[in-house]
Protein backbone atom coordinates (compact mmCIF):
# COMPACT_ATOMS: atom_id res chain seq x y z
CA UNK A 1 0.00 0.00 0.00
CA UNK A 2 0.81 3.81 -0.49
CA UNK A 3 1.73 5.59 2.05
CA UNK A 4 -0.50 8.92 1.20
CA UNK A 5 -4.27 8.78 -0.07
CA UNK A 6 -5.05 8.91 -3.30
CA UNK A 7 -7.40 11.30 -5.10
CA UNK A 8 -11.15 9.23 -5.42
CA UNK A 9 -11.26 10.41 -8.97
CA UNK A 10 -8.12 8.59 -9.51
CA UNK A 11 -8.80 5.36 -7.74
CA UNK A 12 -12.24 5.19 -9.34
CA UNK A 13 -9.96 5.40 -13.17
CA UNK A 14 -7.82 2.59 -12.09
CA UNK A 15 -10.69 0.50 -11.03
CA UNK A 16 -12.88 1.62 -14.57
CA UNK A 17 -9.37 0.47 -16.50
CA UNK A 18 -9.42 -2.68 -14.91
CA UNK A 19 -12.72 -3.69 -14.79
CA UNK A 20 -12.93 -2.73 -18.66
CA UNK A 21 -10.96 -5.82 -19.04
CA UNK A 22 -14.10 -8.30 -17.84
CA UNK A 23 -16.78 -9.66 -19.90
CA UNK A 24 -19.90 -8.10 -19.69
CA UNK A 25 -23.10 -10.18 -19.41
CA UNK A 26 -24.74 -7.49 -21.29
CA UNK A 27 -22.97 -8.80 -24.98
CA UNK A 28 -24.52 -11.57 -24.74
CA UNK A 29 -20.84 -13.48 -25.57
CA UNK A 30 -20.66 -15.23 -21.93
CA UNK A 31 -22.09 -19.03 -22.94
CA UNK A 32 -21.11 -20.90 -20.07
CA UNK A 33 -22.00 -19.42 -17.11
CA UNK A 34 -24.31 -20.36 -14.56
CA UNK A 35 -24.48 -16.96 -13.15
CA UNK A 36 -25.91 -13.50 -15.05
CA UNK A 37 -26.55 -9.96 -14.49
CA UNK A 38 -28.67 -9.79 -11.13
CA UNK A 39 -31.77 -7.56 -11.28
CA UNK A 40 -31.36 -3.96 -11.13
CA UNK A 41 -34.09 -3.95 -8.61
CA UNK A 42 -31.65 -6.52 -6.31
CA UNK A 43 -29.13 -4.17 -6.99
CA UNK A 44 -30.35 -1.12 -5.47
CA UNK A 45 -31.74 -3.43 -2.43
CA UNK A 46 -28.60 -4.83 -2.09
CA UNK A 47 -26.73 -1.68 -1.36
CA UNK A 48 -28.77 -0.73 1.57
CA UNK A 49 -27.86 -3.61 2.78
CA UNK A 50 -24.18 -3.52 2.59
CA UNK A 51 -23.49 -3.22 6.48
CA UNK A 52 -25.79 -5.41 7.76
CA UNK A 53 -24.39 -9.40 9.61
CA UNK A 54 -26.07 -11.79 9.85
CA UNK A 55 -23.15 -13.54 11.96
CA UNK A 56 -24.20 -11.28 15.31
CA UNK A 57 -28.45 -11.85 14.36
CA UNK A 58 -29.34 -9.71 17.42
CA UNK A 59 -27.74 -6.86 16.10
CA UNK A 60 -29.50 -6.87 13.12
CA UNK A 61 -32.96 -8.20 13.82
CA UNK A 62 -34.79 -6.78 11.02
CA UNK A 63 -32.30 -8.65 8.55
CA UNK A 64 -32.89 -11.75 9.82
CA UNK A 65 -36.44 -11.96 9.56
CA UNK A 66 -35.50 -11.03 6.15
CA UNK A 67 -33.57 -14.05 6.04
CA UNK A 68 -36.27 -15.93 7.60
CA UNK A 69 -39.01 -14.95 5.12
CA UNK A 70 -36.66 -15.80 2.27
CA UNK A 71 -35.90 -19.58 3.10
CA UNK A 72 -39.60 -19.66 4.13
CA UNK A 73 -40.87 -18.62 0.73
CA UNK A 74 -37.85 -20.67 -0.85
CA UNK A 75 -39.28 -23.54 1.28
CA UNK A 76 -42.66 -23.13 0.09
CA UNK A 77 -41.25 -23.28 -3.51
CA UNK A 78 -39.77 -26.82 -2.91
CA UNK A 79 -43.57 -28.27 -0.91
CA UNK A 80 -41.95 -27.20 2.73
CA UNK A 81 -44.77 -25.90 5.33
CA UNK A 82 -41.80 -25.08 7.30
CA UNK A 83 -38.58 -24.33 6.42
CA UNK A 84 -34.67 -23.96 8.25
CA UNK A 85 -31.85 -22.54 6.64
CA UNK A 86 -29.79 -19.85 5.48
CA UNK A 87 -28.87 -17.92 2.94
CA UNK A 88 -25.02 -18.31 2.25
CA UNK A 89 -22.37 -17.61 -0.26
CA UNK A 90 -23.19 -20.51 -3.34
CA UNK A 91 -23.80 -23.15 -4.38
CA UNK A 92 -20.78 -24.64 -2.85
CA UNK A 93 -21.28 -23.21 0.85
CA UNK A 94 -24.35 -24.60 0.69
CA UNK A 95 -23.22 -27.99 -0.87
CA UNK A 96 -20.62 -28.45 2.31
CA UNK A 97 -23.41 -27.20 4.76
CA UNK A 98 -25.58 -29.91 3.77
CA UNK A 99 -22.56 -32.67 3.86
CA UNK A 100 -21.83 -31.38 7.25
CA UNK A 101 -25.11 -31.44 8.89
CA UNK A 102 -25.26 -35.37 7.48
CA UNK A 103 -22.17 -36.22 8.66
CA UNK A 104 -22.82 -34.81 12.37
CA UNK A 105 -26.05 -36.81 12.18
CA UNK A 106 -24.92 -39.94 11.09
CA UNK A 107 -21.80 -39.31 13.76
CA UNK A 108 -24.42 -38.26 16.54
CA UNK A 109 -27.61 -40.80 15.83
CA UNK A 110 -25.35 -44.06 14.23
CA UNK A 111 -22.26 -43.41 15.29
CA UNK A 112 -20.30 -43.32 12.05
CA UNK A 113 -16.94 -41.63 12.30
CA UNK A 114 -14.96 -42.52 8.91
CA UNK A 115 -18.03 -42.21 6.74
CA UNK A 116 -18.73 -41.98 2.84
CA UNK A 117 -21.01 -39.64 0.64
CA UNK A 118 -22.30 -41.26 -2.45
CA UNK A 119 -22.45 -38.72 -5.65
CA UNK A 120 -22.95 -39.01 -9.25
CA UNK A 121 -20.01 -38.98 -11.97
CA UNK A 122 -21.92 -35.78 -12.80
CA UNK A 123 -21.93 -33.58 -9.06
CA UNK A 124 -20.88 -30.05 -8.79
CA UNK A 125 -16.93 -30.46 -7.54
CA UNK A 126 -17.86 -28.40 -4.45
CA UNK A 127 -18.67 -32.05 -3.21
CA UNK A 128 -14.88 -32.99 -3.47
CA UNK A 129 -14.20 -29.37 -1.21
CA UNK A 130 -16.88 -30.79 1.06
CA UNK A 131 -15.64 -34.31 1.62
CA UNK A 132 -11.84 -33.04 2.30
CA UNK A 133 -12.96 -30.95 4.47
CA UNK A 134 -15.13 -33.28 6.72
CA UNK A 135 -12.72 -36.19 6.27
CA UNK A 136 -15.38 -38.12 4.54
CA UNK A 137 -14.77 -40.61 1.65
CA UNK A 138 -16.27 -40.20 -1.58
CA UNK A 139 -17.88 -42.98 -3.27
CA UNK A 140 -19.14 -42.39 -6.96
CA UNK A 141 -22.21 -44.09 -8.57
CA UNK A 142 -22.03 -44.51 -12.38
CA UNK A 143 -24.57 -42.85 -14.65
CA UNK A 144 -26.87 -44.49 -17.17
CA UNK A 145 -26.88 -43.51 -21.03
CA UNK A 146 -28.73 -40.97 -20.23
CA UNK A 147 -26.04 -39.19 -17.97
CA UNK A 148 -28.28 -39.29 -15.05
CA UNK A 149 -27.61 -41.44 -12.09
CA UNK A 150 -27.63 -45.31 -12.82
CA UNK A 151 -29.84 -46.69 -9.63
CA UNK A 152 -28.58 -49.81 -9.34
CA UNK A 153 -24.97 -48.53 -9.18
CA UNK A 154 -26.15 -46.30 -6.54
CA UNK A 155 -27.56 -48.98 -4.95
CA UNK A 156 -24.81 -51.01 -4.97
CA UNK A 157 -22.16 -48.77 -2.95
CA UNK A 158 -24.63 -48.09 -0.30
CA UNK A 159 -22.37 -48.99 3.26
CA UNK A 160 -23.28 -49.45 6.93
CA UNK A 161 -20.32 -45.58 6.33
CA UNK A 162 -22.82 -43.78 3.92
CA UNK A 163 -23.73 -40.71 6.07
CA UNK A 164 -24.95 -38.57 2.76
CA UNK A 165 -26.57 -39.84 -1.05
CA UNK A 166 -26.44 -36.70 -3.25
CA UNK A 167 -28.43 -36.35 -6.59
CA UNK A 168 -28.67 -33.41 -8.93
CA UNK A 169 -31.65 -31.25 -10.21
CA UNK A 170 -29.87 -29.15 -12.77
CA UNK A 171 -26.64 -31.16 -13.27
CA UNK A 172 -23.21 -28.57 -13.95
CA UNK A 173 -22.59 -29.76 -17.39
CA UNK A 174 -25.73 -31.00 -19.39
CA UNK A 175 -28.89 -29.36 -17.19
CA UNK A 176 -30.14 -33.25 -16.33
CA UNK A 177 -32.38 -33.97 -13.31
CA UNK A 178 -31.60 -37.19 -11.49
CA UNK A 179 -34.35 -40.15 -10.87
CA UNK A 180 -35.08 -38.49 -7.40
CA UNK A 181 -38.21 -39.77 -6.47
CA UNK A 182 -36.86 -43.32 -7.37
CA UNK A 183 -33.68 -42.40 -5.11
CA UNK A 184 -35.59 -40.78 -2.27
CA UNK A 185 -37.63 -43.94 -1.42
CA UNK A 186 -33.72 -46.18 -1.48
CA UNK A 187 -32.59 -43.03 1.09
CA UNK A 188 -35.33 -43.17 3.34
CA UNK A 189 -36.14 -46.58 3.32
CA UNK A 190 -32.31 -47.27 4.32
CA UNK A 191 -32.58 -44.52 6.81
CA UNK A 192 -29.66 -42.55 4.90
CA UNK A 193 -29.74 -38.41 4.40
CA UNK A 194 -30.29 -37.49 0.97
CA UNK A 195 -29.29 -34.14 -0.14
CA UNK A 196 -30.82 -32.66 -3.35
CA UNK A 197 -28.06 -30.33 -5.44
CA UNK A 198 -30.95 -27.59 -7.37
CA UNK A 199 -28.51 -25.15 -7.18
CA UNK A 200 -29.24 -24.42 -10.66
CA UNK A 201 -32.53 -26.04 -11.54
CA UNK A 202 -33.94 -25.19 -7.88
CA UNK A 203 -35.07 -21.99 -9.53
CA UNK A 204 -36.74 -22.90 -12.80
CA UNK A 205 -37.62 -26.33 -12.24
CA UNK A 206 -40.90 -25.20 -9.99
CA UNK A 207 -41.98 -22.84 -12.77
CA UNK A 208 -41.50 -24.90 -15.83
CA UNK A 209 -43.39 -27.27 -14.09
CA UNK A 210 -46.14 -24.82 -13.34
CA UNK A 211 -46.10 -23.73 -16.81
CA UNK A 212 -46.47 -27.57 -18.11
CA UNK A 213 -43.32 -29.26 -18.76
CA UNK A 214 -43.30 -32.19 -17.89
CA UNK A 215 -40.88 -32.93 -15.67
CA UNK A 216 -39.66 -35.19 -12.44
CA UNK A 217 -40.75 -33.71 -8.93
CA UNK A 218 -37.64 -33.27 -6.57
CA UNK A 219 -38.42 -31.79 -3.51
CA UNK A 220 -39.47 -32.37 -0.35
CA UNK A 221 -42.78 -33.68 -1.50
CA UNK A 222 -40.66 -36.81 -1.37
CA UNK A 223 -40.19 -37.84 1.97
CA UNK A 224 -36.62 -38.89 1.78
CA UNK A 225 -35.18 -35.45 0.73
CA UNK A 226 -33.80 -33.97 4.17
CA UNK A 227 -32.34 -30.77 2.34
CA UNK A 228 -32.37 -28.96 -1.05
CA UNK A 229 -29.47 -26.59 -1.81
CA UNK A 230 -30.98 -23.60 -4.24
CA UNK A 231 -28.89 -20.63 -5.58
CA UNK A 232 -30.77 -17.54 -5.84
CA UNK A 233 -27.91 -16.06 -7.88
CA UNK A 234 -27.99 -18.43 -10.66
CA UNK A 235 -32.07 -18.47 -12.45
CA UNK A 236 -33.38 -16.69 -9.22
CA UNK A 237 -31.38 -12.85 -11.10
CA UNK A 238 -30.11 -12.17 -7.22
CA UNK A 239 -26.90 -10.51 -7.38
CA UNK A 240 -23.88 -12.66 -6.08
CA UNK A 241 -23.10 -13.66 -3.53
CA UNK A 242 -26.51 -15.74 -2.72
CA UNK A 243 -27.16 -19.58 -2.20
CA UNK A 244 -29.58 -21.17 -0.04
CA UNK A 245 -29.56 -23.92 1.94
CA UNK A 246 -33.19 -25.31 2.81
CA UNK A 247 -33.15 -28.12 5.27
CA UNK A 248 -36.19 -30.16 6.09
CA UNK A 249 -35.79 -30.48 9.76
CA UNK A 250 -34.48 -27.96 12.80
CA UNK A 251 -32.03 -30.96 13.60
CA UNK A 252 -29.78 -30.75 10.89
CA UNK A 253 -28.94 -27.72 11.74
CA UNK A 254 -28.40 -28.39 15.54
CA UNK A 255 -26.11 -30.87 14.81
CA UNK A 256 -23.54 -28.10 13.42
CA UNK A 257 -24.22 -25.92 16.21
CA UNK A 258 -20.95 -24.77 18.03
CA UNK A 259 -21.51 -21.71 21.09
CA UNK A 260 -20.47 -18.25 19.92
CA UNK A 261 -19.65 -16.79 23.18
CA UNK A 262 -18.89 -13.18 22.51
CA UNK A 263 -22.27 -13.12 19.95
CA UNK A 264 -25.74 -11.74 20.80
CA UNK A 265 -26.82 -15.15 19.75
CA UNK A 266 -25.64 -18.75 21.85
CA UNK A 267 -24.97 -20.37 18.97
CA UNK A 268 -24.05 -20.61 15.17
CA UNK A 269 -24.54 -23.51 12.71
CA UNK A 270 -23.41 -21.29 9.48
CA UNK A 271 -19.81 -22.46 8.45
CA UNK A 272 -19.07 -18.88 7.79
CA UNK A 273 -18.84 -16.05 10.99
CA UNK A 274 -19.66 -12.85 9.99
CA UNK A 275 -21.91 -12.53 6.51
CA UNK A 276 -23.87 -10.55 4.50
CA UNK A 277 -27.96 -9.79 5.25
CA UNK A 278 -27.55 -7.75 2.13
CA UNK A 279 -27.39 -11.43 0.27
CA UNK A 280 -30.69 -12.05 1.88
CA UNK A 281 -32.61 -8.42 1.38
CA UNK A 282 -31.68 -8.48 -2.28
CA UNK A 283 -33.18 -12.08 -2.87
CA UNK A 284 -35.96 -11.28 -0.59
CA UNK A 285 -36.89 -8.36 -3.12
CA UNK A 286 -36.11 -10.06 -6.42
CA UNK A 287 -38.87 -12.79 -5.64
CA UNK A 288 -41.35 -10.28 -3.94
CA UNK A 289 -40.65 -8.08 -7.48
CA UNK A 290 -40.87 -11.18 -9.57
CA UNK A 291 -43.54 -13.79 -7.72
CA UNK A 292 -44.46 -17.19 -9.32
CA UNK A 293 -45.81 -15.39 -12.58
CA UNK A 294 -42.82 -13.30 -13.27
CA UNK A 295 -40.44 -16.45 -12.94
CA UNK A 296 -42.67 -18.42 -14.77
CA UNK A 297 -41.88 -16.09 -17.55
CA UNK A 298 -38.24 -15.62 -17.59
CA UNK A 299 -38.08 -19.97 -17.52
CA UNK A 300 -40.31 -19.91 -20.37
CA UNK A 301 -38.46 -17.22 -21.98
CA UNK A 302 -34.83 -19.44 -21.24
CA UNK A 303 -36.38 -22.32 -22.29
CA UNK A 304 -37.86 -21.20 -25.69
CA UNK A 305 -34.62 -20.41 -26.37
CA UNK A 306 -32.69 -23.09 -25.39
CA UNK A 307 -35.33 -25.60 -27.48
CA UNK A 308 -34.79 -22.53 -30.31
CA UNK A 309 -30.90 -23.48 -30.37
CA UNK A 310 -31.18 -27.11 -30.15
CA UNK A 311 -33.10 -27.59 -33.13
CA UNK A 312 -31.26 -24.60 -34.94
CA UNK A 313 -27.96 -27.31 -34.08
CA UNK A 314 -29.76 -30.14 -35.64
CA UNK A 315 -30.69 -29.23 -38.28
CA UNK A 316 -27.18 -27.41 -39.58
CA UNK A 317 -25.65 -30.64 -38.25
CA UNK A 318 -24.46 -30.28 -35.21
CA UNK A 319 -24.09 -33.49 -32.59
CA UNK A 320 -26.78 -32.76 -29.34
CA UNK A 321 -25.53 -34.52 -26.48
CA UNK A 322 -29.13 -34.50 -25.25
CA UNK A 323 -32.86 -33.40 -25.11
CA UNK A 324 -32.51 -30.25 -22.92
CA UNK A 325 -34.13 -30.74 -20.05
CA UNK A 326 -33.33 -27.24 -18.86
CA UNK A 327 -31.39 -24.17 -20.35
CA UNK A 328 -28.51 -25.89 -21.15
CA UNK A 329 -27.61 -27.46 -24.80
CA UNK A 330 -24.34 -29.34 -24.98
CA UNK A 331 -22.85 -30.32 -28.61
CA UNK A 332 -20.22 -31.22 -30.38
CA UNK A 333 -19.22 -30.42 -34.27
CA UNK A 334 -18.78 -33.44 -36.48
CA UNK A 335 -15.35 -33.58 -37.33
CA UNK A 336 -13.36 -30.91 -35.10
CA UNK A 337 -12.54 -32.06 -31.69
CA UNK A 338 -14.10 -30.22 -29.18
CA UNK A 339 -11.26 -28.42 -27.50
CA UNK A 340 -10.21 -27.41 -31.02
CA UNK A 341 -13.71 -26.25 -31.68
CA UNK A 342 -13.93 -24.05 -28.52
CA UNK A 343 -10.81 -22.34 -29.68
CA UNK A 344 -12.44 -21.43 -32.98
CA UNK A 345 -15.54 -20.07 -31.33
CA UNK A 346 -13.12 -17.84 -28.65
CA UNK A 347 -11.33 -16.77 -31.46
CA UNK A 348 -14.80 -15.37 -32.42
CA UNK A 349 -15.57 -13.97 -29.27
CA UNK A 350 -17.72 -16.35 -27.89
CA UNK A 351 -16.60 -17.37 -24.26
CA UNK A 352 -17.61 -20.62 -23.91
CA UNK A 353 -16.94 -23.98 -21.43
CA UNK A 354 -16.29 -27.71 -22.67
CA UNK A 355 -18.19 -29.99 -20.48
CA UNK A 356 -16.32 -33.08 -19.41
CA UNK A 357 -19.09 -35.92 -19.03
CA UNK A 358 -19.20 -36.24 -22.65
CA UNK A 359 -16.85 -34.06 -23.97
CA UNK A 360 -18.78 -31.06 -25.08
CA UNK A 361 -18.90 -27.43 -25.70
CA UNK A 362 -21.91 -26.53 -23.28
CA UNK A 363 -24.46 -23.09 -23.39
CA UNK A 364 -26.09 -22.53 -20.40
CA UNK A 365 -28.88 -20.01 -22.15
CA UNK A 366 -29.42 -17.53 -19.22
CA UNK A 367 -31.27 -14.64 -18.85
CA UNK A 368 -28.37 -12.46 -20.41
CA UNK A 369 -28.83 -14.77 -23.50
CA UNK A 370 -31.18 -13.34 -26.05
CA UNK A 371 -32.98 -14.50 -29.19
CA UNK A 372 -30.41 -12.00 -31.53
CA UNK A 373 -27.06 -13.41 -29.97
CA UNK A 374 -28.28 -16.97 -30.64
CA UNK A 375 -29.09 -16.17 -34.33
CA UNK A 376 -25.41 -14.31 -34.29
CA UNK A 377 -23.87 -17.54 -32.91
CA UNK A 378 -25.94 -20.13 -34.91
CA UNK A 379 -24.26 -17.14 -38.21
CA UNK A 380 -21.41 -18.46 -36.66
CA UNK A 381 -21.87 -21.96 -36.04
CA UNK A 382 -23.06 -22.34 -39.66
CA UNK A 383 -19.93 -21.02 -41.05
CA UNK A 384 -17.38 -23.68 -39.16
CA UNK A 385 -19.50 -26.16 -40.04
N1 LIG B 1 -24.08 -27.18 -7.63
C1 LIG B 1 -24.34 -27.13 -8.94
C2 LIG B 1 -25.28 -28.12 -9.56
C3 LIG B 1 -23.74 -26.15 -9.74
O1 LIG B 1 -23.97 -26.11 -11.04
C4 LIG B 1 -22.86 -25.23 -9.11
C5 LIG B 1 -22.18 -24.18 -9.89
O2 LIG B 1 -22.28 -24.05 -11.05
C6 LIG B 1 -22.62 -25.34 -7.74
C7 LIG B 1 -23.25 -26.33 -7.03
C8 LIG B 1 -21.67 -24.39 -7.04
O3 LIG B 1 -22.24 -23.13 -6.95
P1 LIG B 1 -21.36 -21.84 -6.61
O4 LIG B 1 -20.42 -21.66 -7.75
O5 LIG B 1 -22.39 -20.78 -6.47
O6 LIG B 1 -20.65 -22.10 -5.33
Amino acid sequence: MQDEPIDKKDILEELSKLHELDYNYSDGRILGSMCTEAHPFAKEVYCKFLDTNLGDPGLFKGTKRIENEVIKSIGELLSLDVAYGNIVTGGTEANIMAIRAARNHARKYKGIVDGEIIIPESAHFSFKKAADMLNLKIVEAKLDENYKIDVESLKGVISDKTVAIVAIAGTTELGLIDPIGEISKIAFENNIYFHVDAAFGGFSIPFLKESGYDLPVFDFSLPGVCSITVDPHKMGLAPIPAGGIIFRKEEYLEVMAVDSPYLTVKTQSTIVGTRLGASSAATFAVMKYFGRQGYCRLANEMMGNTNFLYEQLLEIGYEVVCKPELNIVAFNHPNIETDEFAEKLEDLGWKVSVAKCPKSIRIVLMNHIKRDHIKELLEDLKELY
